[in-house]
Protein backbone atom coordinates (compact mmCIF):
# COMPACT_ATOMS: atom_id res chain seq x y z
CA UNK A 1 0.00 0.00 0.00
CA UNK A 2 1.34 3.66 -0.73
CA UNK A 3 1.96 5.84 2.00
CA UNK A 4 0.64 9.04 2.16
CA UNK A 5 2.52 12.05 0.38
CA UNK A 6 3.02 15.00 2.36
CA UNK A 7 -0.37 16.71 1.00
CA UNK A 8 -2.65 13.47 1.73
CA UNK A 9 -4.66 13.09 4.45
CA UNK A 10 -7.50 10.81 5.95
CA UNK A 11 -8.54 13.23 8.80
CA UNK A 12 -8.99 16.29 6.18
CA UNK A 13 -10.59 14.58 3.54
CA UNK A 14 -14.29 14.90 5.39
CA UNK A 15 -13.70 18.55 4.96
CA UNK A 16 -13.50 19.15 1.79
CA UNK A 17 -11.01 19.10 -0.67
CA UNK A 18 -9.44 22.93 -1.01
CA UNK A 19 -8.82 25.12 -4.25
CA UNK A 20 -7.41 27.81 -4.58
CA UNK A 21 -8.90 31.04 -6.28
CA UNK A 22 -6.50 34.32 -7.50
CA UNK A 23 -8.64 37.44 -8.69
CA UNK A 24 -7.03 40.06 -10.37
CA UNK A 25 -7.07 42.64 -13.35
CA UNK A 26 -4.72 40.94 -14.65
CA UNK A 27 -4.11 44.15 -17.18
CA UNK A 28 -2.20 42.06 -18.53
CA UNK A 29 -1.58 39.09 -16.67
CA UNK A 30 2.36 38.45 -16.33
CA UNK A 31 4.74 36.21 -14.65
CA UNK A 32 4.53 37.99 -11.40
CA UNK A 33 1.16 36.27 -11.15
CA UNK A 34 2.36 33.05 -12.84
CA UNK A 35 4.99 32.24 -11.70
CA UNK A 36 4.14 32.98 -8.11
CA UNK A 37 1.19 31.06 -8.23
CA UNK A 38 2.76 28.00 -9.95
CA UNK A 39 5.22 28.21 -6.59
CA UNK A 40 2.22 28.49 -4.41
CA UNK A 41 0.54 25.38 -6.01
CA UNK A 42 3.44 23.26 -6.07
CA UNK A 43 4.65 24.29 -2.55
CA UNK A 44 1.45 23.47 -1.14
CA UNK A 45 0.07 20.68 -3.48
CA UNK A 46 -3.33 22.45 -4.26
CA UNK A 47 -4.50 20.45 -7.31
CA UNK A 48 -6.68 23.52 -8.96
CA UNK A 49 -6.40 27.40 -9.12
CA UNK A 50 -8.88 28.84 -10.99
CA UNK A 51 -7.76 32.91 -11.62
CA UNK A 52 -10.56 34.90 -11.47
CA UNK A 53 -9.93 38.14 -13.68
CA UNK A 54 -12.61 40.90 -12.69
CA UNK A 55 -14.94 43.11 -14.76
CA UNK A 56 -15.46 46.37 -12.51
CA UNK A 57 -12.64 46.22 -9.45
CA UNK A 58 -14.59 48.06 -7.30
CA UNK A 59 -11.19 49.06 -5.00
CA UNK A 60 -8.94 50.64 -7.55
CA UNK A 61 -8.83 52.38 -11.15
CA UNK A 62 -10.84 50.64 -13.86
CA UNK A 63 -8.38 48.31 -16.17
CA UNK A 64 -7.59 49.67 -19.39
CA UNK A 65 -7.78 46.70 -21.22
CA UNK A 66 -11.53 45.66 -21.89
CA UNK A 67 -12.63 42.52 -20.11
CA UNK A 68 -12.46 40.32 -23.42
CA UNK A 69 -9.00 40.92 -24.14
CA UNK A 70 -7.67 40.56 -20.74
CA UNK A 71 -9.89 36.79 -20.12
CA UNK A 72 -8.36 35.79 -23.52
CA UNK A 73 -4.46 37.03 -22.17
CA UNK A 74 -4.98 34.74 -19.36
CA UNK A 75 -5.95 31.84 -21.27
CA UNK A 76 -3.53 32.09 -23.18
CA UNK A 77 -0.72 32.78 -20.07
CA UNK A 78 -2.07 29.75 -18.22
CA UNK A 79 -1.73 27.41 -21.16
CA UNK A 80 0.37 24.63 -20.02
CA UNK A 81 -0.39 24.29 -16.62
CA UNK A 82 -2.68 21.90 -15.72
CA UNK A 83 -3.19 22.95 -12.25
CA UNK A 84 -4.77 26.45 -13.71
CA UNK A 85 -8.11 26.77 -15.04
CA UNK A 86 -10.06 30.22 -15.82
CA UNK A 87 -13.76 31.15 -13.82
CA UNK A 88 -15.27 34.35 -15.86
CA UNK A 89 -18.16 34.70 -13.36
CA UNK A 90 -17.58 38.34 -12.72
CA UNK A 91 -17.08 39.02 -16.25
CA UNK A 92 -20.57 37.73 -16.57
CA UNK A 93 -21.76 39.50 -14.17
CA UNK A 94 -22.94 43.29 -14.71
CA UNK A 95 -22.23 44.76 -11.01
CA UNK A 96 -19.47 45.62 -9.53
CA UNK A 97 -16.62 42.42 -8.79
CA UNK A 98 -16.81 41.88 -5.20
CA UNK A 99 -15.08 38.36 -4.25
CA UNK A 100 -17.78 38.44 -1.56
CA UNK A 101 -20.58 37.64 -4.31
CA UNK A 102 -17.98 35.34 -6.15
CA UNK A 103 -17.18 32.95 -3.23
CA UNK A 104 -20.81 32.58 -2.63
CA UNK A 105 -21.88 32.00 -5.80
CA UNK A 106 -18.66 29.14 -6.05
CA UNK A 107 -19.81 27.76 -2.89
CA UNK A 108 -22.94 27.96 -3.87
CA UNK A 109 -22.29 25.65 -6.67
CA UNK A 110 -19.70 23.54 -5.47
CA UNK A 111 -20.57 22.98 -1.92
CA UNK A 112 -17.97 20.45 -1.29
CA UNK A 113 -15.12 22.65 -1.97
CA UNK A 114 -13.15 24.82 0.37
CA UNK A 115 -11.68 27.78 -0.84
CA UNK A 116 -8.22 29.45 -0.34
CA UNK A 117 -8.10 32.87 -1.81
CA UNK A 118 -4.34 33.69 -3.57
CA UNK A 119 -3.56 37.04 -2.95
CA UNK A 120 -0.38 39.49 -2.82
CA UNK A 121 0.84 41.45 0.52
CA UNK A 122 -0.61 44.80 -1.03
CA UNK A 123 -3.96 43.39 -1.45
CA UNK A 124 -4.29 41.48 1.93
CA UNK A 125 -3.30 45.05 3.52
CA UNK A 126 -6.26 46.84 1.87
CA UNK A 127 -8.70 43.98 2.77
CA UNK A 128 -10.33 46.34 4.61
CA UNK A 129 -11.22 48.35 2.23
CA UNK A 130 -13.32 45.08 0.35
CA UNK A 131 -17.08 44.78 0.30
CA UNK A 132 -18.30 42.67 3.62
CA UNK A 133 -14.48 41.81 4.23
CA UNK A 134 -14.91 40.02 7.63
CA UNK A 135 -17.61 37.88 5.53
CA UNK A 136 -14.90 36.84 3.47
CA UNK A 137 -12.84 35.54 6.43
CA UNK A 138 -15.71 33.46 7.31
CA UNK A 139 -15.81 31.82 3.95
CA UNK A 140 -12.34 31.41 3.28
CA UNK A 141 -8.65 30.66 3.82
CA UNK A 142 -5.92 33.64 2.72
CA UNK A 143 -2.74 32.34 1.29
CA UNK A 144 -0.80 35.69 0.93
CA UNK A 145 2.70 35.96 -1.14
CA UNK A 146 5.19 38.32 -0.67
CA UNK A 147 5.44 41.31 -2.92
CA UNK A 148 8.55 43.94 -2.93
CA UNK A 149 7.41 47.26 -2.14
CA UNK A 150 4.90 45.64 0.47
CA UNK A 151 5.49 43.85 4.01
CA UNK A 152 3.52 42.80 6.74
CA UNK A 153 2.75 44.99 9.61
CA UNK A 154 5.16 45.01 12.65
CA UNK A 155 2.08 44.95 14.91
CA UNK A 156 -0.92 43.04 13.20
CA UNK A 157 -4.69 44.00 13.36
CA UNK A 158 -6.28 41.73 15.75
CA UNK A 159 -8.34 39.81 12.96
CA UNK A 160 -5.22 38.73 11.12
CA UNK A 161 -3.43 37.86 14.51
CA UNK A 162 -5.86 35.93 15.67
CA UNK A 163 -5.80 34.01 12.32
CA UNK A 164 -2.44 33.90 10.95
CA UNK A 165 -0.99 30.28 10.36
CA UNK A 166 2.64 28.55 10.71
CA UNK A 167 2.04 26.16 7.91
CA UNK A 168 -0.39 25.32 5.24
CA UNK A 169 -1.29 22.15 7.73
CA UNK A 170 -3.32 24.36 9.72
CA UNK A 171 -5.22 25.32 6.97
CA UNK A 172 -6.05 21.60 5.63
CA UNK A 173 -7.46 21.13 9.16
CA UNK A 174 -9.79 23.97 9.39
CA UNK A 175 -12.53 25.15 7.43
CA UNK A 176 -11.63 28.81 7.00
CA UNK A 177 -10.67 31.76 8.40
CA UNK A 178 -6.56 30.83 8.56
CA UNK A 179 -4.14 33.53 6.86
CA UNK A 180 -1.51 31.72 5.53
CA UNK A 181 1.79 34.33 4.96
CA UNK A 182 3.55 31.48 2.17
CA UNK A 183 6.90 31.81 2.02
CA UNK A 184 8.18 31.69 -2.16
CA UNK A 185 10.67 33.79 -3.99
CA UNK A 186 9.23 37.23 -4.40
CA UNK A 187 8.73 38.99 -8.20
CA UNK A 188 8.93 42.36 -8.74
CA UNK A 189 6.88 42.83 -11.48
CA UNK A 190 3.90 44.57 -11.63
CA UNK A 191 1.14 45.15 -14.43
CA UNK A 192 0.88 49.36 -13.77
CA UNK A 193 5.07 48.94 -14.77
CA UNK A 194 4.06 46.67 -17.60
CA UNK A 195 1.72 49.35 -19.43
CA UNK A 196 4.02 51.95 -18.84
CA UNK A 197 6.60 50.31 -20.25
CA UNK A 198 4.96 49.70 -23.44
CA UNK A 199 3.38 52.83 -23.61
CA UNK A 200 6.88 54.07 -24.04
CA UNK A 201 8.06 51.56 -26.70
CA UNK A 202 10.16 50.03 -23.86
CA UNK A 203 10.81 45.64 -23.72
CA UNK A 204 8.72 43.74 -21.63
CA UNK A 205 9.55 40.20 -23.12
CA UNK A 206 10.76 38.93 -19.22
CA UNK A 207 7.85 39.87 -18.14
CA UNK A 208 5.23 38.49 -19.77
CA UNK A 209 4.60 35.46 -21.75
CA UNK A 210 5.59 35.23 -25.55
CA UNK A 211 1.55 34.69 -26.37
CA UNK A 212 0.68 37.14 -24.08
CA UNK A 213 2.78 39.81 -25.75
CA UNK A 214 2.00 38.56 -29.16
CA UNK A 215 -1.75 39.07 -28.42
CA UNK A 216 -0.88 42.73 -27.11
CA UNK A 217 1.17 43.53 -30.14
CA UNK A 218 -1.68 42.41 -32.87
CA UNK A 219 -4.34 43.88 -30.72
CA UNK A 220 -2.39 47.24 -30.35
CA UNK A 221 -3.20 47.24 -26.71
CA UNK A 222 -1.85 49.65 -23.96
CA UNK A 223 0.36 51.92 -27.26
P1 LIG B 1 -1.57 46.86 -11.31
O1 LIG B 1 -0.11 47.24 -11.37
O2 LIG B 1 -2.38 47.28 -12.49
O3 LIG B 1 -2.20 47.27 -9.98
P2 LIG B 1 -0.94 44.12 -10.54
O4 LIG B 1 0.37 43.81 -11.18
O5 LIG B 1 -0.94 44.46 -9.08
O6 LIG B 1 -1.67 45.26 -11.37
P3 LIG B 1 -3.43 42.66 -10.37
O7 LIG B 1 -4.10 41.96 -11.48
O8 LIG B 1 -4.04 43.88 -9.84
O9 LIG B 1 -1.90 42.91 -10.83
O10 LIG B 1 -3.16 41.65 -9.15
C1 LIG B 1 -3.96 40.54 -8.88
C2 LIG B 1 -3.39 39.82 -7.68
O11 LIG B 1 -2.06 39.42 -7.96
C3 LIG B 1 -3.30 40.68 -6.40
O12 LIG B 1 -3.60 39.84 -5.30
C4 LIG B 1 -1.84 41.10 -6.37
O13 LIG B 1 -1.42 41.33 -5.05
C5 LIG B 1 -1.19 39.86 -6.95
N1 LIG B 1 0.10 40.15 -7.60
C6 LIG B 1 0.30 40.85 -8.74
N2 LIG B 1 1.61 40.91 -9.04
C7 LIG B 1 2.26 40.23 -8.08
C8 LIG B 1 3.64 39.93 -7.81
N3 LIG B 1 4.61 40.38 -8.61
N4 LIG B 1 3.93 39.19 -6.72
C9 LIG B 1 2.94 38.74 -5.89
N5 LIG B 1 1.62 39.00 -6.07
C10 LIG B 1 1.28 39.73 -7.15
Amino acid sequence: MNKPGPHSSTKTDSLGPLVGIYGGTFDPIHFGHINTVASVASQTGLKSVFFIPSAIPPHRPQPQANAQHRLEMTCIAIDGHPQFNIDDRELRRQNPSYMVDTVFSLKSENPENRYCLILGMDALLGLEQWHRWQSLLDQLHFIVMQRPGWSEPSTLPEWWRNRQAETFRQLQLSKAGRIYPIKIDPIDISATDIRNRLKKGKDVSQLIPDGVHRYICENQLYE
